[in-house]
């Protein structure tokens, strides 16, 4: 159905796509696309399709393109900035379940327990 998008082609303002982030890194690409889907910004993810269709193996030259619509672009951009000081943070361990959690999830995606910051 998403056969073939033209990002040049930029007539109907209402539809208008831009490119949020771009990545090569599969699990990245869903972990940034969840967040945006979280604050309720409708994506559209681009080159995964290539990959996924042909095994199971990330093409680390397919590199991963999640669009939103443009009057979303400062809140996604937002969310990006967050995200990138989020992952300059290091990994954590659920002081709950031992469980390990990526720097960007704030409560354990196991037990759903908070992270606690100790700051
Ligand atoms: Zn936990």
């Amino acid at each position: 159905m998403i056969a073939k998008l033209d990002l040049d082609a930029m007539g109907n303002e209402l539809d208008t796509w831009c490119c949020l982030f771009s990545t090569d890194n599969v699990i990245e690409a869903h972990l940034v696309n969840g967040l945006l889907n979280q604050a309720r910004i409708t994506t559209k993810i681009q080159g995964e399709a290539l990959s996924s269709s042909l095994g199971e193996l990330p093409f680390a030259n397919n590199a991963i393109k999640i669009l939103v619509p443009a009057i979303k672009l400062p809140l996604g951009e937002e969310i990006l900035v967050n995200y990138h000081q989020s992952k300059s943070n290091e990994d954590w361990q659920c002081p709950n379940c031992n469980e390990q959690n990526g720097a960007a999830f704030q409560c354990c995606w196991h037990c759903g327990s908070e992270y606690e910051q100790s700051k």
